[in-house]
């Protein structure tokens, strides 16, 4: 069926941001922070993504254990997320697995977005891309005032999928060879929590053998959850937050099959509340199920082909680039089928869990952020380009932070001075730029 329709065409921005999650953010921010007129274009009432509507209840480490190395703006989000939460802000040098508190984060990231002057427009999906010569001309956008047409020099996308650039004709890979992604998880969080049985008593990560998993995944009466993945965060006073159990199949692309995984998550949010009471009951004895994300918790789903693919040797072989805009230190880190564990994930060995040792590090290259054949677009976040193996680990909230800033400072680089062409930015003035906006880059 062919579909047209006069849409409205508002062409008077210089950068347009697709996806508030934290690249979405950070990219805006810097390049707003560049003098540049930008306009953020999110599907939810939120900004934050996965960390806030998505209620993903920590930060991944952000440091290399031994100093912060997401700098910048990724810093500044982090450390105002932390002052407003007592009880982590007053323990210094504490980086790592930091709770996150969503309500504080949702206001970090509008207070940092209005003091730049991002124009932020919610309730509002990218639904299409027109494109020529390679070049994209405008997006349409759909919400509750119809559908609109937006164009800028520069797009930036942040969608977490890479929904701008495959529409534009993108080339791009999906999961691992047989075409599987990381598993999905419902986060959620439960309030009335005993706070001083969860800070003493209770110990449900796997890693511990007392954790109720154990049973839990042994009982009929919790079908839902089949495997150990539960892990928790106190993020208030009795409120802890979860990032637990494991939905297959989900393809964010399939939005029959996201409804599904939506309902299913909530289910075992249920369970999980339900299982906890029974198992571990001077804690979680009159815990309440609070709130389930709205967003229901996609790890992996498509990666852009771009001009460099960052590879698990790049990860194993700590490789510097000249071209680099980030440095990243998170372990490889695959929510695989229980059924694909110790399998062959690279040529060389299995690397799932691999961690690195304190100071240690690799490069994101610029060219990870350029798809192959669009002049105008930058992708920034858990999309980028690389393989399967190491989108495990580069595709954790710190480093989308980073990926997001340089992506953003790029963007109004290509817009003022190269004739809106993301590949011709002089690499050595932006990686110079972002150093003096803090970046920890080699
Ligand atoms: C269950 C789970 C647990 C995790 N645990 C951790 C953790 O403990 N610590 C950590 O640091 N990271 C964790 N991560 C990883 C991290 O949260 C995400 O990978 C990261 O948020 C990705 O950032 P992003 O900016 O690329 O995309 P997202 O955070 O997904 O943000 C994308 C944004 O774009 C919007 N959007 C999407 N499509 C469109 C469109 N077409 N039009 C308009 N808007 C659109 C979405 O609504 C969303 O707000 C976890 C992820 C999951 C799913």
């Amino acid at each position: 069926m062919l579909f047209s329709k006069e849409v409205t065409l508002d062409n008077s921005w210089d950068i347009i941001v697709a996806g508030g999650g934290p690249s979405g953010c950070t990219a805006a921010a810097a390049a707003a922070r560049e003098g540049k007129k930008v306009l953020l274009i999110e599907s939810t009432g939120c900004l934050g993504g996965m960390g806030t509507a998505g209620l993903v209840p920590a930060w991944c480490p952000f440091s290399d254990q031994e100093k912060i190395i997401y700098k910048g703006l990724a810093e500044r989000v982090f450390s105002e997320t932390c002052r407003q939460m007592p009880h982590v802000a007053v323990q210094k040098g504490y980086w790592d697995w930091v709770p996150i508190d969503a309500e504080v984060l949702k206001r970090v990231y509008d207070e940092l977005l209005q003091e730049f002057g991002v124009t932020v427009l919610f309730h509002t999906q990218v639904c299409h891309v027109d494109v020529a010569d390679g070049r994209v001309t405008d997006v349409i956008v759909s919400n509750k005032g119809g559908l609109y047409a937006y164009a800028a020099q520069i797009y930036v996308d942040c969608t977490g999928d890479a929904d701008l650039a495959v529409w534009a004709g993108a080339d791009y890979s999906y999961g691992d060879d047989d075409g599987d992604v990381q598993a999905a998880s419902m986060c959620f969080t439960l309030a009335n929590v005993d706070p001083y049985y969860f800070e003493y008593h209770a110990r449900l990560h796997p890693m511990y053998p007392e954790s109720p998993i154990y049973q839990i995944i042994k009982d009929d009466r919790y079908p839902d959850i089949k495997d150990l993945h539960l892990c928790d965060a106190l993020i208030g006073p009795g409120v802890i937050g979860f990032n637990a159990g494991h939905i297959w199949d989900v393809d964010t692309s399939d939005p029959f099959c996201v409804s599904r995984a939506q309902m299913k998550g909530r289910q075992m949010a249920k369970q999980f509340r339900d299982a906890l009471a029974t198992y571990q009951p001077d804690a979680f004895g009159s815990a309440h199920l609070v709130n389930t994300a709205p967003l229901v918790g996609i790890r992996e789903t498509r990666r852009i082909h771009g001009l460099y693919t960052l590879t698990a040797e790049d990860f194993v072989e700590r490789r510097s680039f000249e071209d680099e805009i980030a440095r990243n230190c998170y372990y490889i880190d695959i929510h695989q089928r229980p059924s694909k564990e110790g399998e062959q994930q690279t040529e060389k060995k299995n690397i799932n869990g691999l961690h690195y040792k304190p100071g240690e590090s690799h490069g994101i290259p610029y060219r990870c952020l350029i798809p192959q054949g669009l002049q105008n677009m930058l992708v920034a976040g858990r999309s980028i380009s690389c393989d399967h193996v190491v989108q495990g680990s580069v595709r954790v909230m710190p480093v989308c932070l980073v990926t997001g800033e340089a992506a953003g400072v790029a963007a109004a680089m290509a817009a003022q001075d190269h004739a809106g062409a993301v590949a011709q930015v002089d690499v050595q003035t932006l990686r110079r730029k972002l150093v003096e906006y803090g970046a920890y880059i080699h």
